[in-house]
């Protein structure tokens, strides 16, 4: 008897909580869905206040790993772990290959990689205890260093372009307007790759070294962090953070259309409605930044990175199908990327 609702723990198959005494290691590793092959996601270490914060975050973030693999057509399921703690001072060798048997034990259903306050060097100490583990790089293509950052800004300039291409019916960024919000790891790639292609650029960072140096090299326009969302521009690439498009920003957006790397960009799911009705083509966050799990996984298989790129430009296609089904029903990106996604691992709950 399934005493459970179809919603319960969220969806999920399988949530496990370990803890290994002599290391202080207290892990919480979400499985959310296998269907398409076996859970893949980052290992998140951070000081949560309470044991709840953890299970929420866990919960929501392997959620969305299903719908990113399955619209990025990999075969694999979304899962996620993490671990509590403070990784400026609590990390260990030790606390890491405990997390690598914690990680052997959900038997290869949870395959683990790199995450906020995780980094290759904890991976590497996890990968003496189990084979279960992504985003090692073992040299052998000097392409590639091990850092996903820069495919995922190949698969946000693919899916921007197609943005573009769907409004203004060409794929040329000659002198388009593009302001993008955070110039980290993604961000600055990302404005390389738009400036090459004749792009005018608008950045803002919180650190101005970043800014500075995109001014230099790419003749990039500063503005402050306060104004580059409601900049005048063709395009805006949030790379930063999560929530920023809501009720406030909303308002001020002059941007026809919004592509950008940051996870979780809509704060509620009705943003994704107000950015419809307000003529605003929002090309799905959690489906033009999946370049890096592509990555992950390609590394993972041996597979070259020639073979990666390739991958990430079906991006294109697959954010092009949104764009057109969301235009035939009248309904939100968000809203299809969704439903498609669902499709996919075969979780159809919700009519359209
Ligand atoms: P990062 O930490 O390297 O860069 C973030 C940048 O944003 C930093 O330079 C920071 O100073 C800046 N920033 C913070 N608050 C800001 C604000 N209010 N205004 C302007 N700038 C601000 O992170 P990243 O790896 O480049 O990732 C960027 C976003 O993309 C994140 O949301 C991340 O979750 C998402 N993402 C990253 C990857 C990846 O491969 N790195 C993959 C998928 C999604």
């Amino acid at each position: 008897m399934n005493v459970f609702s179809d919603t319960a723990f969220d969806g999920h198959e399988q949530v496990v909580f370990a803890s290994d005494d002599a290391t202080g290691l207290k892990t919480i590793i979400a499985v959310h869905n296998t269907h398409l092959g076996p859970s893949l996601g980052g290992c998140r270490m951070w000081p949560y206040a309470s044991e709840q914060e953890a299970i929420h975050d866990v919960l929501r973030l392997s959620r969305g790993m299903t719908y990113k693999s399955a619209l990025a057509n990999l075969p694999l399921g979304g899962g996620k772990s993490v671990i509590i703690g403070d990784p400026r001072s609590q990390k260990t060798p030790e606390l890491f290959r405990a997390m690598g048997r914690a990680v052997e034990q959900v038997g290869g259903r949870y395959i683990v990689a790199e995450d906020v306050g995780t980094s290759p060097a904890d991976m590497e100490q996890i990968a003496s205890q189990t084979k279960h583990v992504g985003g090692i790089n073992d040299g052998s293509d000097p392409a590639r260093t091990g850092d996903p950052s820069p495919f995922t800004a190949y698969g946000v300039f693919i899916g921007l372009k197609e943005a573009v291409r769907f409004k203004h019916g060409t794929e040329d960024l000659r002198d388009l307007r593009v302001a993008v919000q955070g110039l980290g790891h993604v961000g600055y790639h990302l404005c390389a790759m738009l400036h090459n292609a004749g792009a005018k650029l608008i950045v803002a960072d919180l650190n101005t070294n970043s800014v500075a140096a995109a001014v230099n090299e790419f003749n990039a326009t500063a503005v402050s962090v306060d104004d580059i969302l409601g900049v005048d521009a063709d395009i805006l690439a949030p790379c930063a953070l999560g929530g920023v498009i809501n009720d406030r920003s909303i308002e001020t957006l002059r941007a026809g259309i919004i592509a950008g790397a940051a996870n979780n960009q809509l704060e509620h799911d009705r943003h994704g409605n107000m950015l419809r009705e307000a003529g605003v083509l929002y090309a799905p966050d959690y489906v033009i930044n999946a370049g890096g799990v592509i990555e992950v996984h390609y590394c993972r298989e041996g597979m070259p990175v020639a073979d990666t790129n390739k991958h990430i430009e079906g991006i294109g296609a697959t954010v092009r199908e949104i764009f057109e089904r969301a235009r035939q029903q009248n309904l939100s990106t968000s809203f299809v990327a969704d439903r498609l996604a669902e499709e996919r691992f075969g979780q159809q709950k919700h009519a359209a």
